[in-house]
């Protein structure tokens, strides 16, 4: 039988040759591979049945074109996708990200990234992620509803409650899964659980607009505790001013940490008297505006423009990158080690290229990797297909303590994982053989399909 090591860098040399232009896809499967050996020197039934290539093809991908008319009549179009990766678990789940610099490569990464996530909160959900190149920014209401409506009228062929369930991502939250499901249903009737992210109007999950960002805090706090330490009086930053990064904040404030910062795609706010939360959400989710407007209302605040938060000349203990992939580069990590970081949650998906995740290791900085770390967005809207199908919502406290519990387990899972296969608190390795182990076992016992 062929080694382990010899299998993977044929896999390498393979990929590479095949997908050299889809370079976040490589990157998130390279970043996979580099973990996977010692679990599969003790696993080799996985090499035998040549697993990995099996699983780095997705299922199915759709590729669509989507028109839509902007105010002033002019005729427009951008491209969708939809990534139906692997379906060992349940049905597709994943986001839908609406951002210009969506591609197939992004969309990829995304959706194999997401195959370890969903499988990681032990919930029965396989892995999917779909977008558009459509820039949401500056548009109207009305050509967001449009562009939804039109992106639905393709999509609702290749979804369903038991076959693909769609989420929010970047540029889609609560008024754009609105108008698709309204889309959906006119075409389909009313399926509930086809989306996840609803407004809790119709059946959204109560904690789930919260979900990804307390979910992150569950998980640092969890390693804090683990190490004797806690949340209370930590010096934090956070990238991105979205979803993700407000409700970080909100959960990391409550408890007890001191957050001084966040940013958007045009700059960072520094606040030495801490963020005024109330005032970035009116900001970002009441008038959908720029993060600079902060410095308007809080005047001891200082706005960086154009600069990256993570180049911060300022020392702390917990960055929380929320914001988008490879937004940690190499020079920003040595910049955190400069800072005295000491514990990297990445809120957002790849948020940390590779060098810079070594940069990280080798500073001995506890690195929570997306696909473990985020996972809390994907675990209640698990729980929202759970609630849609049994027709009744669940309190928000119910859903929360939920949320919690698997965070934990998600935590402990990589800890242990890694003290098994790798080195202990490599919670990367930890996140990718624990989210594989799961997979691969269903994917072998359900045949070679
Ligand atoms: N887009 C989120 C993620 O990256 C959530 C996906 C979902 O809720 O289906 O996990």
């Amino acid at each position: 039988m062929q080694d382990v090591q010899s299998y993977l860098d044929e896999l390498r040399g393979k990929l590479e040759v095949k997908f050299s232009n889809q370079t976040e896809f490589l990157q998130a499967v390279d970043e996979f591979l580099s973990t996977v050996a010692p679990f599969l020197e003790k696993n080799p039934e996985y090499v035998e049945k040549n697993l990995l290539e099996m699983l780095i093809i997705p299922e199915r991908i759709i590729e669509f074109r989507v028109p839509w008319m902007a105010d002033n009549g002019a005729w427009c179009v951008n491209t969708g996708y939809r990534v139906q990766y692997n379906s060992a678990l349940g049905p597709f789940k994943g986001g839908i990200r609406f951002h210009p610099t969506v591609n197939q490569s992004i969309i990829k990464f995304l959706g194999f990234e997401q195959i370890f996530k969903n499988s990681l909160t032990q919930l029965p959900i396989g892995g999917g992620k779909g977008g558009s190149d459509f820039d949401p920014k500056g548009k109207s209401e009305g050509e967001v509803m449009r562009f939804c409506q039109s992106f639905m009228q393709e999509l609702q062929k290749y979804i369903g409650p038991s076959l693909d369930v769609p989420a929010g991502d970047i540029g889609v939250g609560g008024r754009e899964i609105g108008y698709l499901f309204g889309e959906y249903k006119r075409l389909n009737g009313y399926q509930t659980g086809v989306l996840t992210g609803k407004p809790v109007s119709f059946w959204g999950s109560l904690a789930r607009t919260e979900a990804t960002g307390y979910g992150l805090v569950y998980f640092v706090n969890h390693l804090l505790m683990d190490q004797g330490d806690s949340l209370a009086d930590k010096r934090v930053l956070v990238s991105g001013s979205g979803n993700v990064a407000i409700y970080a904040i909100q959960k990391a404030q409550a408890l007890g940490a001191k957050v001084y910062g966040c940013s958007d795609s045009s700059g960072y706010i520094i606040d030495e008297d801490g963020i005024d939360l109330a005032v970035v959400k009116e900001i970002k989710e009441v008038k959908r505006g720029r993060i600079s407007d902060y410095v308007k209302l809080r005047p001891n605040a200082k706005y960086f423009e154009k600069e990256n938060i993570w180049d911060v000349n300022l020392s702390f203990d917990i960055a929380l990158p929320c914001a988008t992939q490879n937004e940690i580069s190499e020079a920003s990590a040595q910049n955190l080690v400069k800072q005295g970081v000491k514990i990297v949650g990445e809120g957002a998906n790849m948020p940390t290229s590779m060098a810079a995740v070594e940069v990280l290791k080798q500073n001995n900085i506890f690195y929570c990797p997306g696909k473990a770390a985020n996972a809390g967005g994907v675990s209640v809207s698990a729980l929202e297909m759970a609630q849609n199908s049994q027709r009744l919502p669940w309190t928000f406290e119910e859903v929360d303590q939920k949320l919690e519990a698997i965070m934990l387990s998600i935590y402990e899972t990589c800890r242990d994982t890694a003290a098994e296969y790798a080195e202990p608190m490599d919670l990367m390795a930890g996140a990718n053989i624990a989210g594989f182990q799961r997979v691969a076992t269903a994917m072998v016992s359900q045949g070679l399909v």
